[in-house]
């Protein structure tokens, strides 16, 4: 009875994730350390993302915590059985045209359960900011957590001033491919030289009623509204966009890489507990540990991105005329309305060097000693992992702030060789070398090397710049009552 009464005297936080895997994964290693900390934690999954998890972990992974309980409302979305990526933009537009009222309904609940303790604050994912209004409601702290890089997210801030400027939207769609992308700016504070097409997308439109615009112009207006903004990134990494964007916001606290300060949890259970909507096939790790050291180029294009199927056989071609070893993760849904086909003489060709998978445990990967490079999408989680892991990259941004997070890793942290959107087999083969086996390979290595070495200086117990952030967040914000 003793630790039913100790549970109802912590404090209670209710994380909401926007419900996309490179969301979901950052906001439950921030909900595993605030419960380390001591907090209750609700953490909220779209009912389609639930069943999906059950799914991939296993009917029973998501119980048995007392103190960490999951809870669903639905997404707003039809109903769907498949288990493919939803689409972003309708995902988007459902979830906050429709989302508050479950929200407010599932606070109220929690408020009304005997067996946990009242809500006290909300961190919901910087693109929910219609719980916003719940928090207000219930007057509790709420802690906006943009899960993109900062500069990403600097870019998103400044797209109020890209269209005042008239930049965007485009004139017609030949704006797309006559250059004007190249077009460099010098109205965005902490990033100089930054060229058009290094911008989050969805600013390449000819339309000026485009969702995706509106919504960005919403969610950034609100982020001012927060109690304070956390980003999974470090201070050594980004510290000119940082200090940039605290001239527009409310307090702004770097505290990743979360997947590095999670490694403070204690609870072996609470730290295992995993995220993946896809299962991870073990496969990938075991064939890893055949290889020789840093002999292997590892391909993923992440949750979201889809290609053509041309697309797909020139990178396959690509590969295989590198000559080198790969591990290439490939998910069902990777290529746009069509099944993931390889060409058979590829796969004749490359069946003694190269792996397929459909999904991996990226962090486990990364961190494999065969692993000697990264062909990556560019998303910030991917990026931010590959930092960590001390692994140079290929960018083929995507998408979304993935441009940016391209240019920068290529322009200012000097660890990636960006690819052409309209790739074709013999640049993947030259830079695939390159990375692999060439003197640019080897600088970028090295300066990778040096990133890592900081992101870990910023996960340090107690002296770390993130997790001495977190401790702020916690106690400065989280705690105190408005
Ligand atoms: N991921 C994984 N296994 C895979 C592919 C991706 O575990 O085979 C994880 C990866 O570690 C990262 C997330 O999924 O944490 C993808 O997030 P990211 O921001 O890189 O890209 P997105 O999927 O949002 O485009």
């Amino acid at each position: 009875m003793g630790s039913i009464s100790a549970e109802l005297k912590k404090p209670h936080a209710v994380c909401i994730p926007y419900p996309a895997q490179g969301h979901i994964n950052p906001m439950l290693k921030l909900a595993k350390i605030l419960s380390h900390k001591g907090f209750h934690i609700t953490f909220v999954n779209s009912e389609y993302n639930h069943r999906r998890l059950l799914k991939s972990l296993g009917p029973d992974a998501l119980n048995g915590f007392s103190s960490f309980r999951f809870e669903t409302i639905p997404d707003g979305l039809p109903a769907c059985d498949a288990d493919a990526t939803q689409d972003i933009p309708s995902l988007c537009e459902s979830t906050t045209k429709t989302c508050l009222d479950p929200f407010r309904d599932l606070l109220a609940k929690l408020n009304d359960t005997s067996d946990v303790p009242p809500v006290s604050c909300i961190i919901s994912d910087g693109v929910m900011s219609f719980t916003l209004a719940a928090a207000e409601e219930l007057g509790v702290p709420e802690v906006l957590f943009w899960t993109t890089s900062a500069c990403g997210f600097l870019g998103y801030m400044h797209y109020a001033t890209i269209i005042e400027k008239g930049y965007t939207p485009l004139k017609d769609a030949s704006y797309l491919t006559n250059g004007y992308l190249e077009t460099t700016l010098d109205c965005i504070p902490g990033m100089k030289d930054v060229r058009l097409r290094d911008l989050p997308n969805f600013l390449r439109t000819t339309n000026p009623d485009e969702f995706m615009i509106k919504f960005v112009l919403q969610e950034t207006e609100r982020a001012r509204k927060a109690s304070a903004i956390v980003l999974n990134t470090f201070e050594a990494l980004e510290s000119e966009v940082l200090e940039s964007l605290r001239t527009l916001l409310p307090p702004v606290y770097s505290i990743g890489p979360l997947h590095l300060l999670v490694k403070h949890v204690d609870d072996e259970n609470l730290k295992g507990l995993g995220s993946s909507l896809w299962k991870e096939e073990p496969e990938c790790i075991q064939w890893l540990d055949t290889k020789e050291p840093s002999s292997v180029v590892y391909v993923n294009f992440g949750s979201i991105t889809v290609m053509t199927p041309n697309q797909l056989v020139e990178f396959a071609w690509g590969l295989a005329n590198s000559q080198q070893e790969f591990l290439w993760i490939i998910r069902p849904d990777s290529v746009s309305g069509y099944e993931s086909i390889l060409p058979p003489e590829f796969m004749e060709e490359t069946k003694n060097r190269g792996m397929l998978a459909s999904w991996c445990s990226q962090e486990e990967v990364l961190n494999h000693p065969a692993i000697g490079g990264f062909l990556t999408h560019s998303g910030w989680n991917s990026t931010l992992e590959s930092i960590s892991s001390g692994v140079p990259m290929i960018c083929w941004p995507f998408f979304a702030e993935q441009q940016t997070n391209c240019w920068f890793s290529v322009t200012k942290w000097d660890i990636g060789m960006e690819i052409d959107n309209n790739v074709k087999r013999d640049e993947v083969e030259i830079l695939v070398r390159e990375l692999m086996v060439g003197e640019k390979g080897k600088e970028m290595k090295k300066k990778t090397m040096e990133w890592k070495n900081l992101a870990e200086d910023s996960a340090k117990k107690s002296i770390g710049s993130s997790y001495v952030n977190i401790e702020k967040v916690v106690n400065d914000i989280l705690l105190s009552s408005k």
